[in-house]
């Protein structure tokens, strides 16, 4: 019988720890090496977006992981789009004919730590506040970094990747023998703001005649405020909240995010655009000078992986904008085939890995695509009439 290599994943995120637990459920000694605290005991310090849109090609990884239900207890079904236009109408597009088609809003910080938890539970070691450094391939040694920049050594056993968009891992990877790395940023980035829930709104939501339940929009919709060029979105939270997002050009005339250094600034061309939506920030001075504008790219490689040794899985392989919200979808897709290629082949790694990534690069390339596209329908071709009527004849 051939023994199982021991596995060291690098990234205890949405992936790593869903891959981890997926792993160890198969027999596998594995431990992860996280760059951030343990977000159970030092709270979540965040990262990308506070929620995501939880979809059916996730889901189906979470239910094969024993996970979904969990999950799905913690989550806010969204059953469409709702588009809100400058005159303070809105409607609702659903995603299929009944709530069998529906997507789900879940915290990210939420989510991460549940699967911390299932990863432990399946017999996972997690080393958290260590940041991969460096890789000698050749002696399968790491160097790491703890938070106070104190550096050690470490012996590894297969190396996977699931350290996000800005890969340590890959970094080292592409300078032992290059991945073929390409990476397009869109030029447009995204700031997050806050509508909190309706008790807090109260006197708002009564001159407005809106408001439902805990909720000051209706909560189980995806809200999208497109206006052409750039747009904003509101995804539910459980409590009562809802995480917006302006998506904006970065540079260049207005409106972009270089034009609206400020919050005043930014709350005169929300006044204009967006006038019911920033009624319902009261935050909103507090929240556009605090929260950071992100950054948003698509990432190619030829190559995800360096022979039988080093795999990249998740956003360290195949980082996409957010536009079709399946970039966590995609990265827990990945989870189930590789847990189940390794757990099939576990002495041999190399065609394992080779094998992985013909079967995952064609859906990542696909998605990567939709993302892009998905930019331009969000924020422009669903506030269409013609687009409207095409899409209730079912053309789209
Ligand atoms: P990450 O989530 O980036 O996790 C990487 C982990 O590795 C982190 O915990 C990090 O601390 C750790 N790490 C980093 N460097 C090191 C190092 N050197 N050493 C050790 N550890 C390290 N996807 C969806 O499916 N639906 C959505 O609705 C959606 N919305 C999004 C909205 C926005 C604004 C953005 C930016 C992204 C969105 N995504 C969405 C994409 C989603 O966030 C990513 O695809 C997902 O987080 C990828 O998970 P990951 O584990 O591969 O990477």
């Amino acid at each position: 019988m051939t023994q199982s290599p021991r596995i060291t994943l690098i990234g205890g995120g949405l992936v790593g720890a869903l891959l981890a637990q997926q792993l160890a459920q198969r027999g596998f000694a594995v431990e992860v090496f996280e760059k951030r605290p343990d977000p159970r005991l030092a709270g979540f310090l965040g990262g990308r977006s506070i929620n995501l849109a939880l979809a059916e090609r996730g889901l189906q990884a979470l239910r094969s992981a024993g996970l979904a239900d969990d999950v799905l207890q913690r989550a806010v079904m969204m059953r469409g789009r709702m588009v809100h236009d400058r005159d303070g109408h809105s409607a609702l597009q659903r995603y299929g004919v009944d709530d069998s088609e529906v997507i789900w809003s879940v915290s990210r910080g939420a989510l991460n730590m549940l699967l911390l938890d299932a990863a432990e539970a399946a017999g996972v070691t997690f080393h958290f506040g260590q940041s991969l450094v460096a890789v000698d391939f050749e002696r399968q040694r790491i160097r790491l970094a703890d938070a106070a920049g104190v550096e050690r050594e470490q012996t590894v056993g297969l190396l996977i990747g699931a350290d996000g968009a800005g890969s340590a891992l890959r970094a080292a990877m592409n300078a032992h023998a290059p991945l073929g790395e390409r990476i397009e940023a869109l030029g447009h980035g995204y700031k997050e703001l806050e509508i909190p829930p309706a008790d807090e709104l109260a006197a708002t939501l009564q001159q407005l005649g809106g408001g439902r339940d805990q909720y000051a929009l209706e909560p189980h919709a995806l809200h999208i405020w497109p206006r052409g060029g750039y747009m904003c979105i509101a995804l539910p939270n459980t409590e009562g909240s809802f995480t917006v997002t302006l998506f904006l050009p970065a540079q260049g005339a207005a409106p972009s995010f270089a034009s609206l250094p400020g919050s005043t600034a930014a709350a005169a061309f929300f006044s204009e655009q967006f006038p019911g939506l920033l009624s319902l920030i009261p935050r909103f001075a507090e929240d556009f000078d605090h929260n950071p504008v992100g950054t948003l790219s698509t990432l190619y490689l030829d190559r995800w992986h360096l022979d039988g040794r080093a795999l990249l899985v998740g956003d360290a392989a195949h980082a996409i904008v957010p536009f079709h919200g399946q970039g966590m979808n995609c990265g827990f897709e990945d989870t189930v085939v590789l847990a189940n290629l390794l757990a099939a082949a576990p002495g041999d790694s190399a065609e394992v890995f080779a094998e992985f990534q013909r079967v995952r690069q064609p859906n990542a390339d696909a998605i990567a695509a939709m993302a892009l596209e998905n930019y331009v329908e969000m924020r422009d071709s669903v506030a269409d009439p013609h687009y409207l009527a095409k899409r209730e004849l079912g053309a789209l």
